[in-house]
């Protein structure tokens, strides 16, 4: 089966191998992971692994600190305000979908934002140009939204927010190609779509920002004490630390995200192409933001959609259904899906248009 889910979503095949040979007696030492304590020496050579593999894979300097929190990526849209405000009152964000909404209505919350650029009046087809946004050089920081999940937009650029630390949401583009770390002040990711299971959230802070927190800022928010404690302030959760490990060496295995970045650009480019190319398939995103991870498309006939959903069912294309919000159909092509499901999905998709439209 391939699995098409937008999160969480699945991890590579051979890294769930490993996790079952591994899951009852890790390493000769008689133990689960799941049972190890945090502050022993297994399972501290397990995190320093895993931070020291990302480093390596995302390309992070020693001016940041990477930190494995807890609560997904939708509590960093409250400990971003809470801990990057500091003695400043407003933040600059970019609307581009339903992930950038939901961090700007949290952030509000704690402080003024001011959102600096929006699509919302094309329907979030398209990103405007730097030019047209409304950035100030006082704001706290500039938030946005890389890759919208939902949507399926995506930035084909990194914003310039000159000396304004830039913050990004890259829970579903993280790992899916080359970064260029030193752009940013703040990176974040659910793990869900390309690190590991959901729940983990990844954050890359240049040091600098660190000790910003305001005072009310909840201890287990703190970017500062997550650094000063390798994030084990509490205990992490370490048995997903461990998955994001085995994903990280896997990656690498694959050629790290030069490679990955490569072989996403091209199951992409080949189910736009697909879409593009058959009248019964639209994607409505502006071709330069198309979004490599997530590619939502409606068939020419809504009434079909049971139909088509079943059809794929039979055939092992599994959680195709698009967004509630947005209806019609998502395929989610993480790093985790091989190029032979998009394979797969453009043969059926094919029979399907002939058949029935
Ligand atoms: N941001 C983006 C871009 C997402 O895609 C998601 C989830 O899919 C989130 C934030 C929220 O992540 P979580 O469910 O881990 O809070």
């Amino acid at each position: 089966a391939y699995n098409f889910c937008a999160g969480p979503a699945t991890l590579p095949e051979p890294v769930l191998q490993q996790a079952r040979e591994e899951m009852l007696d890790w390493h000769g030492t008689g133990m689960s992971v799941m049972e190890m304590s945090h502050r022993g020496d297994e399972f501290v050579e397990i995190a320093d692994t895993a931070e020291k593999d990302l480093r390596e894979l995302a390309g992070v300097s020693d001016d940041y600190a990477v930190l494995f929190m807890q609560g997904g990526a939708s509590s960093q849209f409250a400990t971003i305000p809470l801990n990057l405000l500091g003695d400043k009152t407003s933040a600059d964000y970019v609307n581009t979908g339903i992930w950038s909404k939901k961090a700007i209505a949290e952030a509000s919350r704690y402080g003024h934002v001011n959102v600096a650029a929006s699509s919302e009046a094309d329907g979030f087809t398209s990103i405007p140009d730097q030019e047209s946004w409304n950035t100030r050089a006082d704001a706290a920081y500039l938030h946005y939204t890389p890759n919208e999940t939902i949507g399926g937009l995506e930035f084909d650029f990194v914003p310039d927010s000159g000396s304004v630390p830039l913050v990004a949401d890259m829970s579903s583009t993280m790992l899916s190609r080359p970064l260029e770390v030193s752009r940013f002040g703040l990176i974040y990711a659910g793990a869900q779509k390309n690190i590991g299971p959901s729940g983990l959230v990844v954050v890359i802070i240049r040091k600098d920002l660190l000790g910003r927190a305001r005072k009310i800022t909840p201890t287990m928010m703190n970017y500062q004490v997550f650094a000063d404690n390798d994030s084990m302030f509490n205990t992490p959760a370490t048995y997903s630390w461990y998955l994001a490990g085995l994903v990280f060496k896997w990656l690498k295995a694959q050629g790290g995200v030069t490679a990955m970045g490569e072989i996403n650009r091209r199951k992409a480019s080949k189910l736009y192409g697909f879409i593009d190319n058959n009248d019964f398939y639209a994607n409505p995103i502006s071709p330069r933001f198309r979004s490599w991870m997530n590619i939502p498309f409606t068939l020419a006939d809504d009434a079909l959609n049971n139909a088509f959903l079943e059809g794929a069912n039979e055939r092992g294309l599994l959680n195709l259904k698009g967004h509630r919000s947005v209806g019609g159909m998502r395929a989610s092509i993480y790093n985790a899906m091989p190029e032979a499901g998009v394979d797969a999905l453009i043969d059926y998709m094919t029979a399907f248009a002939k058949e029935r439209g």
